[in-house]
């Protein structure tokens, strides 16, 4: 979608640090991370929000769950524990209107979140 910051950075348009992408999902560095670890895992295809998943996005939905999983396997996020969030609308947050999910690892997280 045009104009959109995340469907440039998985066009490769704007430049991200890249941990993983195969031809469903692209995970990249926050620009502003909150913790050690703070990673962004987009499908590449544009959702605005986790809304509008549809049910032909089911192999976006399969992949993106898959490199959660991966990816807490890879960075060893899986022995202490991560936080994975997707704010939605307004009142969380979302300042960027392209899905996204936040994989945060290696701190503490508190709960409830602020
Ligand atoms: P939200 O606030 O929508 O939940 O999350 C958007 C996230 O995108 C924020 O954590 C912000 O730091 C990150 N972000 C915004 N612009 C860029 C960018 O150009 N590159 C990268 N890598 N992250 C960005
Ligand atoms: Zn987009």
């Amino acid at each position: 979608m045009e104009n959109c910051l995340f469907c440039k950075i998985a066009n490769k348009e704007i430049n991200s640090e890249i941990i993983y992408e195969n031809d469903k999902v692209l995970v990249f560095k926050d620009i502003n991370p909150q913790a050690p670890v703070h990673l962004l895992l987009i499908p590449k295809k544009h959702i605005s929000s986790i809304v509008e998943i549809e049910e032909f996005d089911s192999d976006e939905i399969t992949e993106l769950f898959k490199a959660i999983s991966k990816i807490s396997k890879d960075l060893e996020l899986d022995r202490s524990g991560f936080r994975v969030v997707t704010n939605t609308g307004a009142s969380a947050g979302q300042s960027v209107s392209h899905l996204h999910f936040h994989i945060l690892g290696k701190r503490n997280f508190n709960w409830p979140p602020g």
